[in-house]
């Protein structure tokens, strides 16, 4: 019950964490933060009683920080919405790989440019669901008529949290996650590819 998940509110109402219910629990009792939003169950203690809190807003806090959005191959998947930028299909996370639009057999000859620049950047590469990333293999899209749904971009901004819309609603966090979170559906594995197979379209 103590490692249950509670969505942390700066000051100004914008979520910016998630922490644990021991953890939100010495914050409120140390009135660093205030709560929010309660389940209907109790932590209690020879000294004490206190309603499991399930959002807490931090008091005297009211920015939150803003980064630079850090290159990683899931932050290149939640750019893309989970969406395969080839087929246009949302896959399961597990279902999803990160492409090399340019594969590296290609690199030099097409862009001129040796493979320590921007080989392996927000720029060449793209989510890929793994049967167009097998399909595809060293070619490039030009090669067999296909096309991204999107040029694929550094994203200036990207949202702190990820939340699954099954947890978010079942928390009762949803009203609250309007800014700084991403909401994501919780994608069913699919055993094969959803037929018919579309090209990509161009946007
Ligand atoms: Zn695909």
């Amino acid at each position: 019950m103590l490692t249950s998940e509670v969505l942390v509110l700066n000051a100004g109402f914008i979520p910016i964490r998630i922490t644990s219910v021991k953890e939100a629990i010495c914050l409120l009792t140390s009135e660093k933060a205030v709560s929010v939003l309660e389940e209907d169950r109790y932590v209690r203690s020879p000294s004490l009683s206190i309603r499991i809190p399930s959002v807490i807003s931090v008091t005297g806090y009211s920015s939150f920080p803003r980064k630079k959005v850090a290159f990683s191959k899931l932050n290149v998947i939640y750019r893309d919405d989970m969406v395969c930028q080839y087929c246009g299909h949302r896959f399961s996370m597990r279902e999803l790989t990160v492409d090399h639009v340019i594969p590296r057999s290609r690199w030099e000859a097409v862009t001129g440019r040796d493979l320590a620049g921007d080989f392996s950047s927000w720029k060449n590469l793209v989510c890929a669901c793994r049967w167009c990333n097998s399909r595809k293999g060293n070619r490039l899209i030009s090669e067999i008529g296909w096309a991204l749904l999107r040029e694929p971009f550094e994203p200036e901004y990207m949202p702190h949290l990820v939340i699954s819309h099954d947890k978010a609603e079942k928390k009762g966090w949803l009203p609250f996650c309007s800014i700084n979170v991403k909401i994501i559906d919780v994608i069913p594995d699919s055993p094969i590819h959803p037929s018919p197979h579309t090209r990509a379209r161009v946007i």
